[in-house]
């Protein structure tokens, strides 16, 4: 007999095992025995026991008491298959703590039993460093990440408001955005819409979108929806994400997201530029107060007129774009204040903002009083501004 494995044999004569049935029903009364997984990075990424805390058996000593601060109460141990949580268990006696168990036979003899099982996120090596300026702040942390990485984020538009805003959200690692735009890139837009580039000219603005934002941040998966939003459509699209960044240019779209995101719960993150003024605000999932209660029908045509009749500072989506960057990655971490209740005014020429109050409009046709959200109809008003 080998010396590691009479060694062994010495410390598990003295340490007491458990078996994995006896840990299953521990798994069903949630927070009140600590399970520790005391295996590797490599071998706990690839699945581990629901409700168990990871403590690699490097940093045992020095993490178990945030895990299990009663040194008296018991506390379960395991790994692979038994053996290393045997000499975990032992240094933890060391360290004072009186009940500690080993799970016989480990991961392995838990997963051939069938009991259930999860794999987590992890972040890779090189996500580590790419995300590390976000993972330092604590109100993110790891944990934050991995949510931003299993988030998804639908952009209305390819174009001024939905570039600078897709490229801060690929940047930030969103895992999924969605982009939606019907339209091919040309030369007037690249004042502007730095997704795209003079040799993408002619090129459809989702796949110019998708180049770029891959190129960015190869983590982020982009849904390309070669479309424009209509009543038939809206539900389904929008349904598929958390949340919406409303870069649209016209009124159409912005009618139709409102009533369909009221329908759906989903919070949306509206912008419009106009000239040399950009707006911004959010309505919240719960829907209110909601773009309309802000304008509760659209213009007449005549009013409304097109960004390629108006013209637009090209900086200012650029401003906007981001200011929604922000507001999403705030609602997906449930982070500070959003602007929800709260209409954003930027004026370029003065360099100054303006915050006007939002309110609720108890007649809002779509969030006011006694109105049923799922009766909404949606609404596909003509067309105003053809293509800004
Ligand atoms: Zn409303």
């Amino acid at each position: 007999m080998s010396n590691y494995q009479s060694y062994l044999k010495d410390i598990r004569s003295r340490i007491k095992e458990t078996d994995v049935a006896a840990v299953r029903e521990l798994t069903e009364r949630p927070g009140q025995t600590p399970i520790i997984d005391v295996r590797e990075q490599d071998e706990y990424v690839q699945g581990y026991i629901p409700g168990a805390v990871w403590i690699p058996r490097g940093f045992l000593e020095q993490k178990i008491e945030d895990a299990a601060p009663d040194k008296n109460a018991l506390v379960v141990l395991y790994c692979a298959s038994g053996n290393r949580s045997v000499l975990a268990a032992r240094s933890l006696g060391e360290l004072g703590y009186t009940n500690v168990v080993s799970m016989a036979g480990g991961f392995t003899a838990w997963k051939r039993s069938g009991m259930p099982w999860k794999a987590p996120t992890v972040m890779t090596k090189d996500q580590e460093m790419r995300y590390s300026r976000h993972t330092l702040l604590p109100e993110i942390g790891t944990k934050g990440q991995i949510k931003l990485l299993e988030s998804k984020v639908l952009c209305i538009g390819a174009g001024g408001l939905g570039s600078p805003s897709s490229m801060y959200l690929a940047a930030a690692g969103i895992g999924t955005i969605g982009m939606i735009d019907d339209d091919v890139v040309d030369a007037t837009n690249l004042q502007r819409q730095i997704l795209h580039n003079i040799e993408r000219v002619g090129m459809h603005k989702i796949d110019s979108a998708e180049k770029t934002l891959r190129g960015l941040n190869p983590d982020v998966k982009v849904d390309k929806h070669k479309a424009r939003l209509t009543s038939d459509n809206v539900m389904d699209v929008l349904a598929r994400y958390d949340v919406i960044v409303d870069g649209a240019d016209n009124f159409q779209t912005r009618y139709l997201v409102n009533d369909a995101a009221l329908k759906l719960g989903k919070p949306v993150v509206h912008s419009s530029i106009f000239r040399f003024e950009g707006q911004m605000t959010v309505f919240p999932a719960n829907g209110s107060p909601c773009y309309r209660c802000l304008y509760p029908e659209p213009p007449p045509p005549e009013e409304a007129p097109s960004c390629s009749e108006a013209g637009v500072l090209g900086v200012l989506p650029g401003i906007m774009g981001v200011l929604q960057a922000n507001e999403t990655v705030k609602l997906l971490l449930g982070l500070g204040e959003t602007l929800a209740g709260r209409l954003l005014v930027f004026d370029a020429l003065k360099t100054r903002f303006r915050e006007l109050k939002l309110r609720r409009d108890p007649k809002c046709p779509t969030c006011g009083d006694g109105v049923d959200r799922s009766k909404i109809e949606l609404i596909d008003y003509v067309q105003f501004c053809a293509g800004a």
